[in-house]
């Protein structure tokens, strides 16, 4: 069978471009980084030449980027790093997100709250899942250790007004965070423009390698290290830097720098086509999230009358892999949480199906899905 990916979100394929720059550094460029030998210094030099383009792509400096295992390390380390060490040393006490976040920063967000004494506070979104202005504002105080706000995101593709957040964050003197993991490879990314203080991206989901990840964090911002040990990386995240999976993501980074704009026009053209497709022949189907503030590489729906996990189960066995919203989420038949905080009804929202595409996704393989997509929601109606 010629199978067709379409779950960008959940992972990407390795760019092979990305494999032979990755290749050496597994076999002869082995070293530790932080040995004082030739290979220690010759893993060191590579490691901070990553770190000095991985910063320029993002608009930040050198000392600025701390690289993670995986997007929800960053996360983790953004959220409970400034959590314990807002707490310390002012005594706030309150995390401040919106209620459509990713579980690494939803479920770290919510043990804070649950086992640590932080309150937690969600701000209003609208409809579409995007963050209201006004409520942030009325909700943001002194007693906020961080606000978090995901910077696109990954069930309904909507995209935040993260520089309006990041502006009403500093006025109130409160460290803002964005997971970008969705975000990057498709939108440019820069914190100094966006005023952003901590940034969260992983290179599996932009044509890097899994287990490889950054999280920017300004350098006026304090955090309590959640991983303790040979203090490497700023003493932030201990534990031996993965060099082969840092120039992969650096190498990924540096060609979606380059190609994203090209390659937008063309996936949203594909994107818009299932998209009109889907709403004007697929009688009861709703679009999730919003009409045009969402990532070029995005469409979700819901169906009346159809269990998502169903319609992913006989869409995966005539061939085309697609997803019920977050890849974190196998097996669980409940409604999405994100989809339930837009409002929906648990009955429609568990009829959800999210189609995400890539640079490797052909206008055939579109049109294979769409040839397919109505009769199988028909027949899951009966
Ligand atoms: C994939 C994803 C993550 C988690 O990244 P991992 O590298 O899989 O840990 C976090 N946030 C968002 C928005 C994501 O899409």
């Amino acid at each position: 069978m010629d199978r067709v990916y379409l779950d960008y979100a959940a992972t990407t394929p390795l760019d092979p471009k990305v494999l032979e720059e990755m290749a050496p550094y597994f076999t002869q460029k082995f070293g530790n980084p932080s040995s004082s030998h030739f290979y220690g210094q010759q893993a060191e030099g590579v490691l901070e030449e990553c770190r000095h383009k991985v910063a320029h792509l993002l608009g930040a400096k050198e000392n600025e980027v701390i690289f993670t295992g995986s997007g929800s390390e960053g996360d983790n380390l953004a959220i409970r790093g400034l959590a314990f060490s807002q707490k310390s040393s002012s005594g706030r006490d309150t995390i401040l997100i919106s209620p459509v976040e990713h579980p690494a920063v939803m479920n770290t967000a919510r043990q804070l709250h649950d086992r640590f004494g932080f309150k937690l506070i969600e701000m209003r979104i609208d409809e579409f899942g995007k963050v209201n202005l006004d409520d942030l504002k009325a909700k943001i105080d002194r007693h906020t250790a961080v606000v978090s706000v995901i910077y696109a995101n990954n069930e309904i593709g909507t995209i935040n007004p993260i520089s309006q957040i990041a502006d009403i964050c500093h006025d109130a003197g409160v460290p803002f965070h964005s997971d970008a993991v969705q975000a990057c490879g498709y939108l440019p990314l820069d914190v100094t423009n966006e005023n952003i203080d901590l940034l969260t991206i992983a290179a599996h989901k932009f044509y890097g390698p899994k287990g490889a990840a950054a999280m920017i964090k300004r350098e006026n911002i304090g955090l309590l290290p959640v991983t303790t040990g040979g203090k490497q990386e700023d003493n932030l995240r201990s534990g031996t830097q993965n060099i082969p999976g840092i120039v992969g993501l650096t190498a990924a980074l540096e060609i979606t720098s380059r190609e994203f704009e090209a390659e937008n026009k063309r996936i949203v053209g594909l994107r818009d086509k299932i998209i009109h497709f889907v709403l004007s022949n697929i009688p009861e189907s709703h679009l999730t999230g919003h009409p045009t503030d969402r990532l070029p590489n995005h469409a979700s729906f819901v169906f009346d009358g159809v269990n998502g996990n169903d319609l992913i189960i006989m869409l995966d066995m005539v061939g085309f892999a697609c997803s019920s919203g977050s890849a974190c989420k196998v097996g669980d038949p409940k409604p999405s949480e994100v989809l339930l905080a837009l409002g929906l009804q648990p009955e429609l929202a568990i009829g959800s199906l999210r189609v995400t595409l890539g640079k490797y996704t052909s206008e055939d393989e579109i049109a294979r899905f769409l040839e397919v997509l109505p009769g199988v929601v028909k027949r899951l109606r009966k």
